[in-house]
């Protein structure tokens, strides 16, 4: 789905002549239908792929393609329509959330922006969304700081989900929870992704979350893909010194 290729600088600003690469040389590709776990270290440069996959932020070289399309250019329309396909759900949905705006709207919002349905059908569908979530729906008209951690990341996903899209991009997704409700948001995602066919790019710096969901992993050194294997190798069988340091600290 996602085909990463070479450099990504970031300017830093005056205070260096040098361009710092926050991701280089990341080559990958998510199967439709597969979970992909982006691993590595704080400041490896997960967030940054992310940002690139979701066109929050330019690469200075390489292409993405989603569905044989390259999108690393994408603007006006086309990036538009590629927000169809391709949404986000980031860390801890407290900050992600507008506290002014109660729960059926925050799930309403990208059917109001990309123009789907009429009033009554999106009403109907953010019911349905919160169902596909198993939120009650009388949480519609609540507000976020009525609801638990876990309860806002379930909005998280229902307003991944308003637009059907095919691939969801998680960054560290259930990280904030406790590691009682992170399995059951991973439980949640799990059954979705049966559900919806749906493909993710799940990111993380948990490798304990990682064995629960991933089919694949990709971990990150420095803005480098340093190994990339199946789950179960990656744990098993781990390569690099990097990959068994940071298997090591699980607890
Ligand atoms: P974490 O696990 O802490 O979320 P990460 O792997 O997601 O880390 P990134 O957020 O991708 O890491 O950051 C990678 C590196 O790029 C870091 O050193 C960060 O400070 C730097 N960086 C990220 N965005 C920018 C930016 N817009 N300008 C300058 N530097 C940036
Ligand atoms: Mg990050």
């Amino acid at each position: 789905v996602a085909d990463l290729g070479k450099v990504y600088k970031i300017r830093k600003g005056n205070f260096s002549s040098e361009d710092f690469h926050a991701v280089s040389d990341a080559t990958f590709t998510v199967n439709k239908g597969e979970t992909l776990a982006l691993v590595g270290e704080s400041g490896s440069g997960k967030s940054t792929i992310a940002k690139m996959v979701l066109q929050l932020e330019k690469p200075t070289s390489g292409s993405i393609r989603i569905a044989g399309k390259e999108t690393a250019g994408l603007s006006g329309k086309g990036l538009f329509d590629l927000r169809r396909t391709l949404q986000p759900v980031f860390q801890d949905p407290y900050g992600s959330l507008d506290p002014l705006t109660n729960i059926g709207n925050t799930i309403m919002e990208p059917l109001k922006i990309h123009g789907v349905g009429d009033a009554a059908s999106r009403k109907a569908r953010v019911l349905e969304l919160l169902d596909q979530v198993a939120l009650p729906r009388e949480l519609a008209s609540r507000y976020p700081n009525e609801l638990s951690g876990g309860q806002r990341q379930r909005v998280a996903v229902a307003r991944g989900l308003a637009l059907k899209p095919d691939i969801l991009i998680l960054d560290e997704a259930v990280s904030a929870l406790d590691v009682l409700v992170q399995a059951q948001i991973l439980d949640l995602l799990a059954e979705l992704q049966r559900e919806l066919g749906l493909t993710y790019l799940f990111i993380t710096h948990d490798l304990a979350v990682v064995r629960l969901i991933a089919d694949r992993v990709c971990v990150m050194q420095k803005g480098r893909i340093v190994e990339q294997a199946t789950t179960e190798e990656v744990f098993e069988r781990p390569q690099q010194e990097y990959t068994k340091n940071l298997l090591a600290a699980i607890p």
